[in-house]
């Protein structure tokens, strides 16, 4: 596949964008959005006829907050039009001709959930790549290994970015730890890019085979996306204790791109590639956007992407948004992820994430930093109990115990009913996402 050439030199893979003043780069959102929503009412059945039924028109459209007018679409949306209309929907915008490239949604059961490029989409995909990888500090110099999935996953030709940027690429994809662990043995990659449970249990499974990963192996930086631990202190913590190297966390979203957001050096928050991809961080019950630093839905869309337009797509990811400009320069907006609406328990009133938890268990040593989550109904209230590991402590369970109850109340605002304490390596380790959440509530 070929991809333009791009030099630099500097700080930035593309300065002037990356530090653009906001006022500016809301004006180039605003010329683009104008274009887009028109293409997408002119090309796409779908829009023509949810904006018709919305009764707004895309000349509507004069500033940013005038999309709150147009309706929303989400996971369930695109997945009933591509059913009603294969192979590719209706929200399509292009001729099937013009699609070059599918990508399907992971984790979904049945047909598969498309997501259509045309060349350019895809080409604009990879330099936003390029430039998150360049914002993380990889460079030419470096020997990058891609260890995501390449069957239909998104996050496979991410590893054409890397390519883009320069770097020497080695396509492992999920070959099997022991491979993983041998490339990196004998050709010393200095990045790589995997789930933090995945780059955990890599780093546990190379100390079982006494190899540590700290000074035998070469990587000295870990991209991970697709759980919340690699925006979780301690999670990072551990990670890069075992590895030696530097965590950065990207957020990826199979209906639109793979990683549209990533961090930079500074490490505070994920910058979004905002020149193409517009924010709005909603509250999920009114719907009403939230201020700076209030949890709230991350809805996006699309500025460029022509294949699909994807206009106020809701996530369902709950994040916290910062406009103030960055101590790397950069002004396009930092976020935070909290985690998905669907994982979210509420226990006496309490909104609890499954990486509340996470951040709790991994704050305490001498555990493994492994845990369940078990949430059940009693008395038609909520509880949950945790199941977690004893790793190198010397603890009582009994202390260990209080220490997390103690925690968990401090941080949650909400004990658990429950805290059993296992042996290490009780739980089962996970390669890809972790499930980490048994709910057992009767549905109503
Ligand atoms: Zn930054």
């Amino acid at each position: 596949m070929g991809v333009a050439e791009h030099v630099t030199t500097g700080k930035y893979w593309d300065e002037e964008i990356e530090t653009l003043p906001r006022s500016q780069l809301e004006s180039l959102q605003l010329e683009k959005l104008k274009i887009h929503l028109d293409f997408a009412y002119r090309h796409s059945p779908y829009y023509k006829a949810a904006f018709d039924a919305a009764g707004v028109r895309p000349e509507q459209l004069n500033r940013l907050s005038d999309l709150r007018a147009f309706p929303f679409v989400n996971k369930q949306v695109e997945r009933e039009r591509q059913l009603a209309s294969p192979m590719l929907g209706d929200m399509l915008a292009v001729p099937e001709r013009d699609v070059v490239f599918v990508s399907a949604s992971s984790g979904s059961t049945g047909v598969p959930t498309l997501s259509p490029f045309t060349s350019k989409d895809f080409e604009t995909f990879q330099n936003n790549q390029a430039r998150l990888f360049w914002a993380v500090g990889m460079r030419p110099e470096d020997r990058y290994v891609h260890a995501l999935n390449f069957t239909l996953f998104v996050g496979g030709p991410d590893v054409i970015g890397a390519q883009k940027l320069g770097a020497l690429c080695f396509w492992a994809g999920t070959v099997p730890s022991d491979r993983l662990l041998f490339i990196m043995k004998e050709f010393q990659p200095t990045v790589t890019w995997t789930t933090p449970s995945y780059a955990w249990h890599l780093g546990e499974t190379a100390r079982a085979h006494g190899i540590d990963p700290a000074t035998d192996l070469g990587i000295r930086k870990i991209i991970v996306a697709g759980e919340p631990g690699g925006s979780i202190p301690a999670t990072r913590a551990a990670i890069e204790r075992i590895w030696n190297a530097q965590l950065y966390d990207f957020y990826g979203i199979s209906d639109i791109y793979g990683a549209c957001a990533g961090m930079c050096e500074a490490r505070d928050g994920l910058h979004l590639v905002e020149d193409d991809i517009l924010l709005e961080v909603l509250d999920p019950a009114t719907l009403e956007p939230v201020p700076d630093g209030t949890p709230g839905e991350m809805v996006l869309t699309t500025l460029t992407k022509a294949a699909r337009p994807m206009i106020r797509f809701r996530t369902g990811d709950i994040i916290t948004a910062d406009h103030t400009r960055c101590t790397c320069g950069r002004t396009h907006v930092r976020i935070k992820v909290i985690g998905r609406i669907d994982d979210m328990f509420i226990i006496n009133g309490v909104n609890v994430f499954p990486s509340d938890v996470e951040f709790v268990i991994r704050s305490i040593p001498g555990l493994t930093g492994e845990f369940r989550i078990t949430v059940t109904d009693q008395k038609h209230l909520s509880r949950y109990s945790l199941e977690v590991e004893r790793g190198e402590s010397t603890e009582s369970d009994a202390s260990l115990i209080e220490r997390i109850l103690h925690d968990a109340k401090t941080r949650l605002g909400v004990r658990p009913k429950e805290v059993s304490i296992l042996d290490p390596h009780t739980l089962p380790r996970s390669t890809h996402k972790a499930k980490r959440v048994i709910d057992l509530r009767k549905k109503s």
